[in-house]
């Protein structure tokens, strides 16, 4: 009696056992279903520090190698200490290379020297996605300007979210996601650009719809064009930069 009780209950467990692990076959044969395996993504080392392993270095410190003058000839921009800054009158610098598609990296600080000046003139620069589309570059410390022209601005465009800036001579940084803006065959606009902007690691852009190039004066009215250098701006003012990179997409 004891021993067939014993049995029972054996077989009883063991189909129990059974059905439960089948069910849970079937359960990752399901999950499998949705799991993506290939392409298998690249890796990037991402040392601390210092660029991911597949950016393009624009400037590290030493020399202007990757630029050159916006008007043409030699960037004439100054070197010094690991640092480049603007050399006032001799124009703004772009890259040699172009790009379209870009997570771009851009360090930056503000002169000391232009607290005499008010807004737009307290150190001014910017960097030029394409050439044409301006995130403005500003001392946003405690220098009211109208906010389409305050730093992390699209100049003249969209306002940041948030002013995140900081001191003059403080060190501060842009990260940009710049989708360049698409023309068809007749240069009419498939789809315009847009830029996510992050500053001192704050979201001050957030896929902000770029409406054309940028204009000091008037509206902007987008221009077929292909994929274009970065260029930094020389506004009159001793702004720095260093450890740019870029990451073309
Ligand atoms: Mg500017």
């Amino acid at each position: 009696m004891e021993t067939t009780f014993i049995i029972a209950a054996g077989i009883a467990l063991t189909s129990t056992a059974a059905i439960a692990q089948e069910a849970r076959e079937e359960r990752v044969a399901k999950s499998a279903v949705t799991e993506i395996w290939e392409p298998i993504p690249e890796t990037v080392q991402t040392p601390e520090g210092a660029p991911p392993s597949d950016a393009v270095v624009l400037f590290d410190g030493s020399n202007l190698d990757a630029w050159e003058a916006k008007e043409g000839g030699a960037a004439e921009w100054l070197v010094e200490d690991g640092v480049m800054s603007v050399a006032r009158g001799k124009g703004d610098i772009r890259t040699k290379d172009s790009f379209c598609d870009v997570q771009l990296h851009v360090e930056w600080r503000s002169p000391a020297n232009d607290q005499g000046h008010d807004g737009q003139d307290r150190g001014n620069s910017g960097v030029f996605l394409q050439e044409r589309y301006e995130v403005q570059v500003l001392d946003g410390s405690d220098n009211p300007t109208y906010v389409n022209g305050q730093p992390a601005s699209i100049y003249k465009q969209h306002p940041p979210l948030v002013n995140a800036s900081r001191a003059p001579m403080e060190w501060q940084s842009y990260d940009i996601i710049f989708q360049a803006p698409i023309f068809g065959d007749e240069g009419d606009l498939r789809r315009p650009a847009y830029v996510t902007v992050l500053h001192n690691g704050v979201v001050v852009q957030n896929h902000a719809q770029i409406q054309g190039p940028t204009e000091w004066i008037g509206y902007p009215a987008y221009q077929a064009h292909d994929c274009a250098p970065i260029s930094l701006q020389d506004h009159d003012a001793d702004v720095s930069y260093r450890n740019i990179w870029v990451r073309p997409m």
